[in-house]
């Protein structure tokens, strides 16, 4: 297993126990790494409490990733408490209900820009507020969290597709702007997992059983096997891997039908 100890990280998109960020914020935490976890508003009782329950209680800070304002204040706090910083994890998306249910035709302007600014452009802002810190360190590892939808079609995923779509391609232009400072860019992207993010699709349930039908492993994946596959790209072992989309999904990726 990595030595994380005297490394630091921040972690953005806890919101529950089920989050995908929570299960890599513990595998981190369990490899010695310290955190900073962020929350949006609703969240913030949630997030605090979850962070007691690491080995060592991580900074709590809020931010909204649409907030330019939000972000700089988590890099100077963070700059602060530890210095720099050796890993960031984005695990966010965000798009109206709206649009995870009725035909793709009928995405709205302004539902097509939040679902891209959440969940691509904040990547870009983040890794930027990031680089300085990482540079203080003599690098880092940046770690997003995609899904095929990006170049499959899955029933109301919709525009969230094309903002994953997005993220993956932002994931190779970072990888490129920032990997002459040893600064590592990657996505995994994840089978289905039940969360909050994933409740808003509807027939997600569907799509969970699609999944343990057919995918070479026939199960689903566990939120606890992305957090391994992150703590990999994460560490030194995964130092000559960088642009790349880590699929962590059972295999399903690779069926024909
Ligand atoms: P989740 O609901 O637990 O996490 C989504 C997070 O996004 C939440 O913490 C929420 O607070 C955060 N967020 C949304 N808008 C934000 C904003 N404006 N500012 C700051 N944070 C904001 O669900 P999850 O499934 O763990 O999602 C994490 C990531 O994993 C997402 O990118 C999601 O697309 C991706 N993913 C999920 C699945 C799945 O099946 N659950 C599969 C593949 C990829």
């Amino acid at each position: 297993m990595a030595d994380f100890t005297g490394k630091h990280g921040l972690i953005v998109g806890v919101a529950n126990k089920r989050s995908i960020a929570w299960a890599i914020a513990q595998a981190m935490a369990c490899r010695g790494a310290r955190l900073a976890l962020t929350y949006q508003d609703r969240f913030e009782e949630h997030v605090n409490e979850l962070s007691q329950g690491l080995g060592e209680p991580a900074l709590v800070l809020p931010c909204d990733v649409s907030s330019d304002t939000d972000i700089e204040a988590v890099f100077a706090r963070i700059d602060q408490e530890f210095g720099g910083l050796d890993f960031l994890v984005h695990g966010v998306a965000f798009a109206l209900r709206e649009e995870l249910s009725s035909p793709f035709t009928n995405t709205t302007r302004e539902g097509f820009r939040i679902a891209l600014d959440i969940s691509a452009y904040s990547l870009i802002a983040l890794t930027k507020g990031a680089v300085p810190l990482m540079e203080k360190r003599g690098g880092g590892s940046v770690v997003t969290l995609t899904y095929l939808g990006s170049e499959r079609v899955f029933p109301n995923y919709n525009v969230m597709g094309v903002a994953k779509a997005a993220l993956e391609a932002t994931v190779r232009y970072l990888a490129a702007d920032v990997g002459p400072r040893n600064i590592r860019v990657n996505a995994i992207s994840a089978g289905p997992i039940k969360t909050l993010a994933a409740a808003g699709i509807s027939g997600f349930s569907n799509i969970l059983n699609v999944y343990r039908d057919r995918a070479p492993l026939r199960r689903n994946v566990e939120a606890g096997e992305i957090g391994e596959a992150a703590a990999f790209l994460l560490s030194d072992a995964g130092r000559g891997v960088t642009g790349e989309v880590l699929m962590v999904d059972s295999g399903f990726h690779i069926t024909g039908m």
